[in-house]
Parts: structure tokens; C-alpha cells; sequence
């Protein structure tokens, strides 16, 4: 086993100039970049020699330098403008669909998810609904976890292996369920590269966010400066915990100007 170290990068939807976002809160298009602050992202990795895995790739943790590429929650812009990108770039990556939204406005059709799956890029899958899994009933997290992994094995017609939890949260049970329910792996959303030695259940990814630079994204992909979002992470989790999520959600919601949002 290699023990090199691979960052995932998680991305969701791409903003294209004429096309409405899915959603406008300022807490979720903090997630969200242009299309050209991705294209030259992806340039970066190219012209740095390294690839862009898949988390199927990743975990085979290649000797030669790469990093992980998924993208949460199933936007269109998944297969119309992220795919042609990373197509040309010779880079394959993992879609986290939230099979509960598929077929809404903004979203993948059924169709589209069997476009990108026939592409050759891997399909995960990112709950039912979208909710925070750790506040969930043993039956509600059944649903997210079990019933969305077999609505989207349904779309693509064979077994979907990788699961990525909404919002980062989860608890044990959730990666009971997830293991139980067949899944190989879970992505969660704290900044740590993973290795081989890197339990597959808490796989650590690394959010991207709108006005990350180009050198910070770089030193990202080298792994450094994580354990400074590490700490800032855990200011906030700490919050969480005292506020609660729909409190801290609602605080945050305040903060940001706006109505709570979560991508
Ligand atoms: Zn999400």
C-alpha cells in the first residue's frame, strides 16, 4: 500500500453567466464558483502535472500526485458544464447525488444521471432528502441512506458504492447504516487528506468556496494550511453543539443577511 496523502476536493454547483442558481441565499452560493474560477482550477492540476481521480481512483492512492474531485447534491451543471470540463482536462470525478431532488428545476433529470454515468465519471450518492443526518430517527435515516442509495442504483442500473453525508454531519449510526446498506465509503466535510491509513467511512474533504484563491487553492491541493480550516471548523461545530443545528442555522442565516440555507 502507498502512503500517499490525497486531498478531495468538494464542489457542488457551477455558476454559468444567464443561468439562475438553483438556490441564491448567500450561504449557499458561498459554495458555489464560476465556471471560469473552476476551469482554472482545473488548469492548475493539469499544468502541476497531477490528476484528477475519482474517489475510486483515490483510494487506490496513486504514487503519482492527484487529487480527489466530487461535487454534492446533483446539480445540471454536474453533466452540462463540470463534465465537458473535466472531459477535456482528461480527469474523471465522483457525483454525490441527492436522489430526492432529482428531476427538480436545477437538478439532473434521470436521463442526465445516465448520461454522466455512461461518461465514465462515478456516480455517489448524497441522501434523499438533504437533511442533517445526525438529527434523524433510526426509520428517517433508513430513507436517506438505504432507500437513496436504491433510487439512484435504480437510475443507473448497478450498484452504488460511495456516499457523501449532507452538510458534513453524521454520527456512528449513520456509518452503521451506510456500511449495512453496502456503501464502501463515506466523505464528510472536514479538512484532513486522506491516506491508505484513512478510515474509508470518514473520508475528510475540503470545501470549495467561491473566493478561494488560485494559490490557495494550490497549497490546498498540497494538503497545506488544512489544520488552520481544521480549527476554524471546529469553532464552528463547537458552536453548533451549544446552539444546535436549526438554532446555529438560523444565527448564521442572521449573520450572512439572509434565510438559512445548506449546500
Ligand atoms: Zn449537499
Amino acid at each position: 500500500m502507498s502512503s500517499s496523502r490525497i486531498v478531495f476536493l468538494m464542489y457542488h454547483e457551477l455558476e454559468i453567466a444567464g443561468r439562475k442558481l438553483s438556490q441564491s441565499e448567500p450561504g449557499y452560493v458561498r459554495y458555489i464558483l464560476p465556471l471560469e474560477t473552476f476551469r482554472r482550477q482545473m488548469a492548475w492540476i493539469k499544468e502541476s502535472g497531477w490528476r484528477g481521480l475519482n474517489v475510486g481512483e483515490a483510494l487506490r492512492y496513486p504514487a503519482e500526485p492527484g487529487v480527489c474531485i466530487t461535487f454534492d447534491d446533483g446539480c445540471e451543471t454536474d453533466l452540462t458544464a463540470a463534465a465537458p470540463l473535466l472531459r477535456a482536462f482528461g480527469f474523471n470525478a465522483t457525483f454525490y447525488l441527492t436522489a430526492g431532488f432529482l428531476g427538480t428545476p436545477g437538478y439532473l433529470s434521470a436521463r442526465q444521471v445516465r448520461d454522466l454515468d455512461a461518461q465514465g465519471f462515478q456516480i455517489g450518492c448524497h441522501s434523499m432528502t438533504h437533511p442533517y443526518l445526525s438529527d434523524l430517527t433510526e426509520p428517517e435515516l433508513k430513507r436517506e441512506v438505504v432507500d437513496a442509495k436504491l433510487q439512484v442504483e435504480a437510475i443507473v442500473g448497478h450498484p452504488i458504492e460511495h456516499f457523501s453525508c449532507p452538510g458534513g454531519r453524521y454520527d456512528q449510526r449513520t456509518l452503521q447504516m451506510a456500511r449495512h446498506a453496502g456503501f464502501a465509503t463515506v466523505a464528510n466535510s472536514k479538512f484532513y487528506a486522506n491516506s491508505s491509513r484513512t478510515n474509508p467511512y470518514e473520508l475528510g474533504r475540503v470545501a470549495m468556496l467561491r473566493d478561494l484563491s488560485i494559490e490557495e487553492f494550490g497549497a490546498t491541493c498540497h494538503g497545506r494550511g488544512l489544520w488552520k480550516k481544521r480549527l476554524q471548523h471546529q469553532a464552528r461545530r463547537s458552536a453548533q453543539r451549544v446552539l444546535g443545528n436549526h438554532a446555529y442555522d438560523h444565527l448564521r442565516a442572521v449573520l450572512l443577511g439572509n434565510p438559512a440555507s445548506k449546500p
